[in-house]
């Protein structure tokens, strides 16, 4: 639709100019400054930060319901700017202008209701939202279009060129970097490191195929982190991980997705997410809070966050229940199928406990929760996913397996409705389904493949094995009709038909 035709109190709202003031917030000295410099870390303390807006209290000046209005009527607008996560423009990226923000598809996938058995299996009722229908299929893109718009931003406004943008990668930010970076060629050159032999082929293919440098370093992704954190204080290269605050803006637009596709009521919500740098979880606090704040929605929703027996750091440090007794301990992560959340070290635990007590508080009771699953339940409850419809990756059945958890620990209760995220796309991860039909995940994982489970293919010969067609060498008719009959006869009996 045309802008001209939408409701006369929403057109001046409908199409945002650029607004706001934005500025890096320090989460250890709470020193503030400006966007004038890319900035990862706090020149003062070196601790993470988060962006804020120093005139964020004026979009209460807008009621929570036309806020509202003015979402749902971006839905019909045909602005490729505002077609992804910019249709939250004032609470992602305010002082961007429309010409700069970059759009390859992502944001606004789908949620998926889950079927009645597996809402039984699970024990409560629950959507899948597949974050692995993203454009290089997983949540990341969301980051990477706030991130990569930003630099396109200061491109454009001649104060950056020849941008080297590096990362480190459990796989899905390598592959997102890489891609949205080659949107912006000639401008920037994306470099990645992954842990060598510690992503998947698929994950590789990605970056390889939008023409990043790609570097494979021996060990895991915390040791890349280090890497690439050296290279950032060294060189002048922008740093593309979760630590690059954008990032988080970006990954907020999960959360404002949540609450319009249900009407903004929060209601009696449980949003689940897997934790693995903690980038995500932080984001998606943030995002509701934002909204919360402004009257957007009324009621903050259940968190959840979900961590591998194998990677669980976060889980480890909130076991203690009373704060001040809080020590955070990194771990030595051992093999998990949730490969993009196996992470010892998350960058962004200082958001997290900030953003935990302040959600908490603003909830005014316990609102955030972090359950622990083993590997075997990560597996299992995600193949049970897809043999209902879904198309989780392991990421996905990590959160799966952690909502039925939080119901079976009465977290989570019957009158309330999960959204789980499924972060990645399933065939990202499919060699893990490949180990366990095949029963040869290796031994550290701690994984037994149930029987019931496992899927295989059947090759169907005929009775004469050697009259079957091949690519050159056609069967006569009256071959083919034999090999056909009796192939027909032996699936139809496999099928007790
Ligand atoms: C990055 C990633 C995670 C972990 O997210 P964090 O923000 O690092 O906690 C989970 N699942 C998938 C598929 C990912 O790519
Ligand atoms: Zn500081």
């Amino acid at each position: 639709m045309k802008p001209d035709n939408f409701p006369k109190n929403i057109q001046p709202h409908l199409i945002p100019e650029p607004k706001g003031e934005l500025y890096y917030q320090c989460l250890g000295c709470s020193g503030q400054f400006s966007m004038e410099k890319l900035l990862y870390v706090c020149p003062r303390c070196g601790q993470v930060l988060l962006i804020e807006n120093k005139n964020f209290d004026d979009l209460k000046n807008l009621s929570g319901s036309t806020w509202q209005q003015i979402f749902d009527y971006r839905r019909m607008l045909n602005i490729p700017a505002l077609k992804g996560i910019y249709r939250f423009h004032e609470f992602i990226g305010p002082t961007l202008p429309l010409d700069d923000i970059l759009y390859l598809g992502e944001g606004h996938t789908p949620m998926v209701a889950a079927n009645a058995p597996l809402q039984e299996k699970a024990g409560v009722a629950f959507y899948y939202k597949n974050d692995g229908q993203n454009p290089s299929a997983s949540f990341k893109d969301r980051g990477m279009a706030s991130a990569l718009s930003y630099i396109n931003h200061l491109i454009n406004k001649d104060l950056v060129s020849d941008v080297i943008a590096v990362c480190a990668s459990t796989g899905d930010t390598s592959a997102a970097a890489a891609l949205y970076a080659a949107y912006l060629q000639p401008h920037i050159k994306s470099a990645v490191l992954l842990p060598h032999k510690k992503v998947t082929p698929q994950q590789l293919s990605q970056p390889l195929g939008s023409g990043a440098r790609v570097f494979e370093i021996p060990g895991v992704f915390d040791d890349c982190m280090k890497i690439v954190e050296k290279l950032s204080e060294e060189y002048p290269v922008a740093l593309l991980n979760s630590k690059n605050a954008w990032r988080i803006l970006g990954q907020e637009s999960y959360s404002y997705e949540i609450a319009q596709d249900f009407d903004y009521d929060m209601k009696n919500k449980v949003v689940v997410v897997p934790i693995g740098n903690a980038g995500n979880i932080s984001a998606v606090m943030n995002g509701f809070m934002k909204f919360h704040a402004v009257g957007i929605i009324d009621e903050l929703p259940k968190i959840i966050g979900v961590q591998s027996k194998h990677a669980d750091p976060v889980y480890r440090y909130y076991l203690e229940p009373e704060a001040d007794k809080r020590v955070f301990t990194p771990v030595t992560v051992q093999p998990s199928v949730a490969q993009a959340a196996m992470i010892g070290n998350p960058v962004s635990m200082p958001r997290v406990m900030q953003l935990v007590e302040k959600y908490n508080a603003a909830a005014g009771e316990k609102r955030v929760f972090v359950t622990q699953v083993t590997e075997q339940e990560i597996m299992d409850w995600g193949l049970e996913a897809n043999r209902n419809g879904h198309i989780a990756c392991t990421q996905g059945g990590e959160c799966l397996a952690g909502l039925a958890r939080a119901v079976e620990q009465g977290i989570v209760h019957q009158d309330e409705t999960a959204i789980v995220d499924a972060t990645a796309h399933a065939m990202k991860f499919s060699g893990f389904q490949d180990l366990y039909y095949t029963r040869s995940i290796p031994e550290e994982y701690g994984i037994t493949s149930k029987p019931e489970l496992i899927n295989a293919p059947r090759l169907v010969l005929p009775r004469d094995p050697e009259k079957v067609p091949a690519q050159g060498a056609p069967l006569s008719d009256d071959e083919f009709k034999t090999f056909a009959g009796d192939i027909a006869q032996r699936i139809a009996s496999e099928l007790n038909l």
